[in-house]
């Protein structure tokens, strides 16, 4: 058993608190502190009185935070990463991706804080000049999920914390250990301990209902399951809040048959399986093309077949648990049910000897899109192969979804690429690649997948609001 450090996250743990558990062994790591209702809505009152002197320092001042918050989550990495490991499952060298990944965003933001630059537009009146200045939102709330439990919470605090805001959160109660280990660490940085605070809880629906409503918040910010933002979205209406969702995706990943087939193999193998198939941008659909479908199919296979499956503290892993039993169950009677429509297995489709929440990296073909596999977000390590003939057929069966989050295509004609990048009604699509996060990009879906965007310089304005000032009485 591999000890829990519990430097960082010390502040948080109470005997009596919530149970969090490691999802490869089932075993209970540690117990945190909980939220109730009365708790929660002093730490929104709290953050609304500190946040106006936290808005009204110099950028330079919430960058140097920030700064500082960057190279004191580095000084810890392995620290945090093996706490995202314990709780989450993922692999170590996943786990230190993500820590990577999730430091970038402070960095980022740290660096755009200084450059929320405002506009002057030409006068519409003699006697008058027109300004428009960005201020902070308010108080922001955000609910996070535990599949990359690290940078759900940069990629929102930074972002609000550099503009200005102050932040509350609410991590996935299956994962709440990260975001403490973080909270720790931006306060040490000088982020006053108001303007930021995670919240744990385990009743979700209540600390979701006290953020929607709650008339001092004025923004939320989710990523989860679209359900859960939808009714967010909902009840937040009341009170006008403004919101983010980066919710479920379907994501297409289409090979045609004049790719580089080894990089596609390789694109598709990632993205599928890193945290073990747990991810809203995760390939939910492989589109391959006719003329090299079998070819495509049987190297995939093999590799598939390959993956070493473990428990994510074993060097050797490649490949974790599920988070929980829920999420097991979900997966296999999602793949018994397109078996039974009609789907053929390739490889897995089993529960994997590793563990209880293990499930084997599986692939199914035929998958067509009238089985519920291709409709549905999958969340788990299995790949729904499909077969297409031609662009049109391809971005047909690819916008036949009410996602659209990130997608995927493979070729080397260029024109192709540029028409079908043009035609995937997707907010991400990556040619050529098989992964895309980045801090420097704008991440963010459509349709049903989401609203606004995170990271890049788009990141920051999700939490500033523009002010029009209007000079007048110039005239001499
Ligand atoms: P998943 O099933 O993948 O955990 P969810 O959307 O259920 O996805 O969870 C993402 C986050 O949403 C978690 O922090 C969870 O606690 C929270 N959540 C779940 N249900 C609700 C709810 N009714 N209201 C507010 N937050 C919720």
């Amino acid at each position: 058993m591999t000890k829990l450090p519990t430097a960082l996250i010390a502040h948080g743990l109470d005997e009596q608190g919530m149970e969090v558990t490691n999802p490869a062994t089932g075993e209970v790591l540690c117990r945190v502190r909980t939220y109730s209702e009365g708790e929660i809505d002093a730490a929104i009152r709290a953050a609304e009185v500190a946040r106006r002197d936290w808005a009204g320092t110099l950028a330079k001042h919430r960058a140097y935070a920030l700064r500082d918050w960057f190279n004191l989550i580095m000084a810890h990495r392995e620290e945090l990463a093996l706490i995202c490991t314990l709780e989450a499952g993922k692999p170590l060298a996943e786990s230190r991706g993500e820590l990577d990944y999730a430091a970038s965003f402070v960095e980022w933001f740290s660096e755009e804080s200084r450059r929320a630059y405002g506009e002057t537009i030409p006068s519409f009146g003699p006697g008058k000049d027109v300004i428009v200045t960005k201020e902070p939102v308010g108080t922001c709330a955000a609910i996070t999920p535990w599949n990359f439990p690290l940078t759900m919470i940069t990629r929102k605090a930074a972002p609000a914390l550099a503009a200005g805001c102050a932040m509350v959160m609410k991590p996935s109660e299956s994962t709440p250990l990260c975001a403490l280990a973080l909270e720790a660490l931006a306060h040490q940085a000088g982020i006053p301990a108001d303007i930021f605070r995670i919240l744990p809880s385990p009743d979700a629906a209540m600390v979701g209902r006290i953020f929607c409503t709650h008339p001092t918040v004025r923004k939320i910010s989710f990523t989860g399951s679209t359900a859960v933002g939808k009714l967010l979205l909902t009840q937040a209406g009341n009170t006008v809040k403004r919101a983010s969702m980066e919710l479920g995706g379907n994501a297409p990943f289409i090979v045609f048959a004049d790719a580089d087939l080894d990089a596609a193999v390789e694109g598709a193998l990632v993205a599928k399986y890193r945290n073990a198939g747990q991810a809203c941008i995760g390939l939910n659909r492989l589109l391959v093309e006719d003329g090299v479908h079998d070819e495509f199919v049987e190297r995939y296979v093999a590799r598939a077949n390959a993956l070493v499956t473990g428990e994510g503290v074993d060097q050797a892993t490649v490949m974790g648990p599920l988070i929980n039993d829920r999420a097991l169950q979900r997966v296999e009677a999602m793949t018994d049910r397109a078996r039974a429509q009609g789907a053929a297995l390739a490889c897995g489709g089993n529960r994997h000897n590793a563990g209880a929440q293990f499930y084997a990296a599986t692939v199914l073909t035929g998958v067509t899109q009238d089985m519920d596999i291709a409709q549905q977000e999958i969340f788990g390590p299995v790949a729904s192969v499909m077969r297409f003939s031609g662009e049109g057929e391809a971005l047909r069966i690819a916008n036949d979804t009410n996602y659209g989050l990130a997608s995927y295509l493979y070729t080397r004609d260029i024109g192709r690429a540029w028409r079908v990048m043009d035609g995937l009604e997707y907010g991400m699509v990556a040619l050529n690649e098989g992964l895309l996060g980045t801090e420097v990009a704008p991440f963010g879906g459509v349709k049903e997948s989401g609203l606004g965007r995170e990271g890049s310089r788009h990141g920051m304005d999700e939490y500033l609001e523009l002010k029009y000032r209007l000079i007048g009485g110039l005239s001499s």
